[in-house]
């Protein structure tokens, strides 16, 4: 494979010919070199998709589409060789890694599909002729993190192209030979030069470029909060359309009615996703005192019981974290918790794999957590699960409320009365009822307060690249 930049079609390296490593997160090894690129390339790519836009836009939506299920096709094709790389820079198990693959196809496929649905409309007003034109915004810009280097890349490419917008992208630094694969599979199935540019390199560099170039029309981001804000003032001045992807802190309550085997069952499918590298995952586990101990019993006994290692075996069911800053920050929170009370149930050190880095942590149960904790208030990313109790519904869901995050939640419950309230009474984007994997490529995907705005996902994440033209006309024979 290449592991050049993408630009106008062609496959570049950077202007001075500098490169970066990328490095396996479980061996260390190095896996690639690609370009460090900057500001003059981001331009350049934003050149490109400037250029490629009107002839885009312009092509019957059914090519566009026939073009995303082609690509969907070729990545089912590859699917094997893209997981393998994904888990090689990445870190995550083969099989996750498969199933980012499927998921990522499913952006391509649900796009393709709504894009069928996108028409004008003609709203009745006396006197005139009114039609309401969506058209595609126009250059579009997205900056993705390392934790789904495909998926990410793919709920900003599949909207994007299914309504006619070119873009310039920049996978994380971690994992940049994904999102090249996935470009790669791009211009096999067709994509015209220009309409997709990608770029490697130094993000605060790219990131200003493109927000200082007043032809981008739309940023969308996903990552940290803290780059979030960054990305938010510097687009002060052009004014694109944003979407903010930010960073989340999803509680899971476990209400009094449910059955603990099957509580436990739904929260370690949801919190040990990538090792706790999720945005959605589980980060606070509210359980009614009345099944606390037992919950608490069963989850340390089956997260203790988890294999970790490198993602190419198969019995592995945790990878690495990233790096060595993301391990760091995992420690600093047990150690916080510790220090202010919380008692270590399981794990809540690293574990050595042999002949591996050292990089792989225990899965984690804390109890007795409490909220000035740094664990209850910021997102820790890793295997953790610190847990409280509660009383009555409404102390559970204002624990869960409070919080400056606001992507996913979660809850156990079976009682219906209760299930019918949570969508106006639990402030996140995302509500799992009963449900450790609520993000589909056909549903509205995307966060409330400092976890941001903008949705992907269906015809949802279409809107976000399309504006509104109201056409209003007074028909001069009439007069
Ligand atoms: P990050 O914010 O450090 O990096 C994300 C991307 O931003 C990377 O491509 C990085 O190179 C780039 N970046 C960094 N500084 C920049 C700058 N000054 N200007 C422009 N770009 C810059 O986040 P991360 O560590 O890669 O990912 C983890 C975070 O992403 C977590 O907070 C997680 O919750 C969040 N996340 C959110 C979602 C969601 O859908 N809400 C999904 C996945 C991850």
């Amino acid at each position: 494979m290449t592991e050049n930049n993408l630009i106008n079609g062609q496959w570049v390296g950077s202007d001075s010919g500098a490169t970066f490593e990328v490095h396996n997160p479980a061996t260390g090894r190095v896996v690639g070199r690609v370009p460090d690129a900057g500001a003059a390339e981001a331009r350049r790519a934003v050149d490109a998709a400037w250029n490629a836009s009107s002839a885009w836009a312009g092509r019957p939506a059914i090519e566009r589409a026939q073009m995303l299920q082609a690509l969907s096709a070729r990545l089912a094709e590859d699917r094997e060789d893209l997981a393998r790389l994904l888990t090689d820079e990445q870190g995550k198990p083969l099989a996750e890694a498969r199933a980012e693959i499927d998921y990522a196809r499913s952006f391509f496929e649900v796009s393709a599909q709504a894009s069928a649905l996108i028409r004008d409309e003609t709203p009745s007003v006396p006197g005139k002729k009114i039609r309401v034109h969506r058209r595609p915004i126009g250059v579009a810009a997205a900056i993705t993190p390392w934790n789904f280097p495909i998926a990410m890349l793919a709920k900003k490419m599949a909207p994007a192209m299914a309504v006619g917008c070119t873009q310039v992208l920049k996978p994380a630094e971690q994992t940049p030979l994904s999102a090249i694969a996935l470009l790669e599979r791009a211009v096999a199935s067709g994509v015209p030069a220009g309409v997709v540019n990608l770029v490697t390199g130094d993000p605060a560099a790219i990131g200003a470029a493109w927000l200082e170039d007043s032809r981008v029309r739309k940023f969308s981001f996903t990552g940290s909060t803290e780059v979030g804000r960054i990305l938010m003032r510097g687009a002060a001045t052009n004014l694109p359309r944003l979407s903010l992807e930010l960073g989340g802190h999803a509680p899971m309550i476990v209400f009094e009615d449910a059955a603990v085997d099957r509580a436990v069952e739904i929260a370690m499918a949801a919190k040990f996703r990538n090792g706790g590298q999720t945005c959605i995952c589980p980060n606070r586990f509210l359980i009614h005192r009345s099944l606390h101990d037992d919950f608490v019993s069963k989850l340390a006994n089956r997260s203790a019981a988890l294999t970790s290692g490198h993602g190419h075996d198969p019995e592995v069911v945790l990878g690495p974290m990233i790096d060595d800053a993301a391990i760091e920050k995992v420690e600093a929170h047990v150690a916080d918790a510790v220090e202010k009370g919380a008692t270590v149930v399981t794990g809540g050190r690293r574990r050595r794999v042999e002949g591996f880095q050292d990089r792989f942590f225990e899965p984690t149960v804390l109890t007795g957590c409490t909220s000035h904790m740094r664990c209850w208030r910021e997102e820790t990313f890793g295997p953790v699960c610190p847990v409280r109790i509660f009383d009555d519904q409404a102390e559970a869901l204002a624990l869960a409320n409070d919080s400056d995050f606001g992507l996913a939640s979660y809850v156990v419950t079976n009682d219906e009365e209760r299930i019918r309230r949570l969508g106006d009474e639990l402030r996140t984007g995302i509500i799992g009822v009963n449900d450790p994997g609520p993000a589909v490529a056909g549903v509205p995907f995307g966060g409330v307060k400092h976890s941001g705005f903008g949705r992907e996902g269906g015809r949802w994440g279409l809107e976000e690249y399309l504006e509104l033209v109201t056409v209003s006309a007074i028909d001069l024979a009439s007069r």
